[in-house]
């Protein structure tokens, strides 16, 4: 069968009221991760995922990441001398704060306005849904495939992105060539995610009474001189890193501040230690030692602002790079081809402001890595979060097409 029909075959599987159907089920079993709940995580909802693949007929491994926190990996056909391809989602999702801000109850997967609103619709069970439904749909057409398709539902990529990481020294992912992110981009086609350090920065001075400031060193005049340095830093990776098209240019934003680190808070008590955190975007351009560098010049700036003064920082779970994949990977191409075909639009490019999974698979495996999905990609983590249906659909058509482009080309 030559590509385009056997698209049009798979694309005829794909159903809107199913997906919606499936997108509202995966909305409604919540999946956020509560450290001091051992029964909030990612449990109910991958339990659901597998038992559906397996209704599907779809090869099943479920894989123990923690304690209650599987990813579920389905897969059609063999790699043989073909490529493996990874549709890519995650099961967990962030709080839903407040309840009574929310229009809709977060996990209702309330149907309104073409759209599908509550906690997750966008980021990501939306993406998770079109993936599922574009191989089950390819599973339906009975078109063969010239390779594997992977579809992984992984734990914790709001948290440590264990669950890709865990992927990654597994078998099967090791066999991955490629992996379509499906996180909200608005169907875009992202070839460049901004990259994130976020540098713990601990300043040590000495305890003393509030009254006698002179028999201390207090280390909250060296976060203030840290707070401080942030635009200066900001501006020299602005400097040395590349401008991109599509990406933000690097930013350098404060998001923990505190002090004292340990102990009870005392009005009169000046503490021995302070701490922030600094949430350090960047683009492509300079290397891990090249920001470390301007972190660490950062730090000596505000540890010479105060004698007595000691300041160190580390980056809290590493480094994640910048990434960025070529207009020309086989990938891009058969992605390009997947939109006119499923969407009759043109693509469009875009760029993720943050880091996802496919950050460590691009990183780790160096598998060229696109990151497309439905949804606004401003709504995650806000209340109010919803997906539209038309982009939903789209999104499993563009799956649908891209996987038969990508293995059968
Ligand atoms: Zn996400």
């Amino acid at each position: 069968m030559a590509v385009g029909s056997s698209i049009e075959a798979a694309l005829a599987h794909i159903d809107e009221a199913e997906l919606v159907a499936l997108t509202r089920d995966l909305v409604r079993i919540p999946s956020v991760v509560r450290p001091d709940d051992s029964h909030a995580t990612e449990g109910a909802v991958a339990q659901y995922i597998e038992r559906w693949f397996v209704k599907e007929g779809l090869n099943v491994e479920v894989q123990p990441v923690a304690p209650g926190r599987p990813n579920v990996v389905a897969w059609l056909g063999d790699k043989g001398d073909g490529r493996c391809l990874l549709l890519e989602g995650h099961t967990d999702v962030v709080t839903e704060g407040n309840p009574a801000e929310w229009r809709y109850p977060p996990f209702s997967g309330q149907v309104a306005n073409g759209r599908i609103w509550g906690r997750g619709a966008a980021d990501m069970k939306g993406g998770l849904a079109a993936a599922m439904i574009a191989a089950a749909a390819i599973k339906r057409s009975g078109v063969p495939l010239g390779g594997r398709l992977v579809v992984g539902a992984l734990v914790d990529e709001e948290g440590d992105m264990l669950g890709v990481k865990h992927l990654c020294a597994t078998p099967i992912g090791q066999e991955l060539d490629a992996a379509i992110i499906c996180e909200p981009e608005q169907n875009q086609l992202c070839l460049e995610q901004r990259g994130v350090v976020w540098a713990r920065v601990l300043i040590r001075g000495r305890m003393a009474h509030g009254a006698m400031p002179e028999a201390g060193v207090n280390p909250i005049a060296g976060l203030a001189a840290l707070l401080h340095q942030a635009p200066r830093l900001e501006r020299r990776l602005r400097r040395l890193c590349r401008r991109s098209r599509y990406l933000r240019p690097p930013t350098v934003t404060a998001t923990v501040v505190q002090a004292p680190v340990h102990g009870t808070p005392q009005s009169n008590v000046i503490p021995s230690a302070a701490q922030a955190t600094l949430d350090i975007r960047l683009t492509p351009g300079p290397d891990e030692t090249v920001v470390s560098a301007e972190i660490e010049r950062a730090c000596r700036a505000a540890a010479a602002s105060v004698p007595g003064l000691s300041v160190e920082w580390w980056a809290l779970n590493g480094f994640r790079p910048p990434t960025t994949v070529d207009r020309r990977e086989p990938l891009v191409r058969a992605m390009m081809t997947a939109v006119r075909q499923a969407t009759r639009r043109r693509p469009v490019f875009g760029g993720v402001p943050g880091s996802t999974d496919g950050t460590i698979l691009r990183t780790t495996r160096g598998i060229p890595i696109v990151t497309c999905g439905p949804g606004n990609r401003l709504i995650a983590h806000q209340v109010n979060e919803c997906v539209e249906v038309s982009d939903l659909v789209d999104a499993a058509r563009i799956y649908a097409g891209s996987v038969l482009n990508f293995l059968n080309l």
